[in-house]
């Protein structure tokens, strides 16, 4: 069936795709017989620990050559850089609790997933032109709460990252297909902080020393990840790039929270009682440091969904507003 604007989707980066591809074929040849459970389709290849081939350091190691794209991830979003697109929609998040499957250590992070072989659990509108399934969600965090998240705002740092990835499946009839491809994947960014006690991620927090170790997987069910959005999701800022893990392909459309979330000390804690290794390795490492390094820019704008000048400029001496929705009545 003809789609329209998909003669615009399909030219792939010919280097990348190809490097990608290897990479997704190696992951399944050593996905086989690996995981006592059935590979899900959904399993985020690109955070997934079949590419480790070394003990130091997951995800790191082995053929990979990085892909030396224009379109890298994470970035430094500079705010005064940002550009005000008044033609970004709202978010819409429309997710179904009963679609969450499992929590699994993939030896790079934890990965919570989703079942995605329906439209129940999807995010679309803002710069994005089709629904987009969830697949999973997972973390970035450091040893320590002074850095950890992928993304920096104007060299910013915070504690941790979550990462929702989504997948079009309008468009793409596998999720294997659309981490190769231009408008394959959506991401949502969202910054964590060190404060008070997260309640609605303290299921999950709980769940996570059962798969402590490398490879292991745990069911868990009924969990709404839209509980670890902030409660303002229409200011945002968005930009084309990539994974940034394993294969690295540039295929996403990230759209990054302006409001942070809020977790605990200790919550953070028990993400560092996790660990890269598996039972069976003699030295055992804390999965800490699990983000990439920083990209260039290579002339790619940001947008934002907000007006930044309206932040920087506060009126009536008032500070700026840092929480709930606002300036939205710029001009
Ligand atoms: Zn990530």
């Amino acid at each position: 069936m003809f789609r329209p604007g998909i003669h615009n989707m399909v030219t792939l980066t010919a280097v990348v795709a190809p490097m990608g591809r290897q990479l997704l074929r190696q992951f399944s040849k050593h996905a086989t017989g690996q995981r006592w459970i059935p590979v899900r389709r959904c399993n985020l290849s690109a955070c997934s620990s079949k590419y480790v081939l070394s003990h130091v350091h997951p995800m790191w190691q082995g053929p990979l050559a990085v892909p030396g794209g224009d379109k890298q991830s994470p970035i430094d979003i500079v705010v005064r850089k940002s550009v005000f697109d008044p033609q970004l929609k709202p978010l819409t998040f429309q997710y179904d609790p009963r679609t969450c499957q499992q929590i699994w250590n993939n030896g790079y992070s934890f990965l919570v997933e989703y079942d995605d072989t329906s439209d129940k659990s999807t995010l679309s509108g803002g710069p994005l032109q089709d629904p987009y399934r969830l697949c999973q969600f997972h973390f970035h965090w450091g040893e320590s709460n002074a850095w950890g998240s992928e993304h920096t705002v104007d060299r910013r740092l915070f504690p941790a990252e979550l990462h929702l990835v989504h997948w079009n499946a309008e468009r793409y009839s596998l999720f294997e297909e659309a981490v190769m491809e231009e408008n394959g994947l959506a991401v949502i960014g969202v910054f964590l902080k060190v404060g008070k006690r997260h309640e609605g991620l303290q299921k999950l927090v709980d769940a996570l020393p059962a798969v402590r170790h490398k490879e292991s997987v745990v069911e868990f069910t009924k969990f709404d990840p839209a509980c670890l959005l902030p409660t303002n999701t229409q200011d945002y800022w968005t930009y084309a790039g990539s994974l940034t893990t394993p294969p690295l392909t540039e295929s996403v459309s990230w759209i990054i929270m302006k409001q942070h979330i809020e977790v605990s000390h200790d919550q953070l804690a028990v993400f560092r009682s996790l660990l890269f290794t598996s039972a069976e390795e003699e030295v055992q490492k804390s999965m800490v440091n699990n983000f990439r390094v920083q990209q260039a820019m290579k002339g790619r704008t940001v947008r934002s969904s907000f007006t930044p000048f309206l932040q920087e400029m506060p009126q009536d001496g008032q500070a700026p507003p840092t929480e709930g929705p606002h300036s939205d009545h710029a001009h």
